[in-house]
C-alpha cells in the first residue's frame, strides 16, 4: 500500500507531466518486435537513432531528432543519471556565484565590462576555494 508522501508525489508529478507527455510521444518507437532501443546519438546532426530490437522491420533503424521529449541521451539511462546529478551541482555553485559572491547585481553596462565582473567574480572564488584547500592544518 503506498504512503500518503508517495501518493501525493505520484500525483504532483502526474499533474506537471505535459499533454505530449501523457500521451507517451516521449517513449521510444515500438514495432510488433518490441520496444526500440538507443543506438547512438549524433551531436552534429542534433538526432538520436533507435533500432527495432530484431532488425526486421524496414527500415531497421530511424534517426529521431532532438527535442525536449526525445534527448540525445535517453533519460532512463545511467549516462544520463550521471549527467543529471553534476546538473545539481552546477546549478548550485551557480547560485552562489549570485547570492554570495556578487555576481548578480551587476552595476555596470556593455558587454565588455559585464565579462570583466563575471571574470573577475569567479577568479575570486577559484582563489578562495585554492586557498581553503592549501591551506596547512594547525597542530595536528
Ligand atoms: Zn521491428
Amino acid at each position: 500500500m503506498p504512503s500518503a508522501i508517495h501518493r501525493s508525489t505520484v500525483l504532483t508529478l502526474m499533474l506537471s507531466a505535459s499533454a505530449s507527455w501523457t500521451r507517451g510521444k516521449h517513449l521510444p518507437p515500438v514495432c510488433e518486435h518490441g520496444g526500440w532501443t538507443f543506438a547512438g546519438s549524433d551531436a552534429k546532426r542534433q538526432a538520436a537513432k533507435w533500432r527495432c530490437p530484431t532488425g526486421a522491420c524496414s527500415p531497421a533503424s530511424r534517426w529521431i531528432k532532438a527535442h525536449r521529449l526525445h534527448t540525445l541521451i535517453p533519460r532512463k539511462t545511467l549516462r544520463w543519471k550521471q549527467l543529471y546529478r553534476l546538473r545539481g551541482s552546477v546549478e548550485r555553485e551557480n547560485g552562489r556565484l549570485k547570492n554570495e559572491w556578487g555576481l548578480l547585481p551587476i552595476r555596470v553596462r556593455r558587454i565588455e565590462r559585464v565579462r570583466l565582473h563575471a571574470d573577475l567574480t569567479i577568479l575570486a572564488r577559484l582563489a578562495s576555494a585554492l586557498a581553503s584547500v592549501r591551506a596547512v592544518p594547525l597542530a595536528a
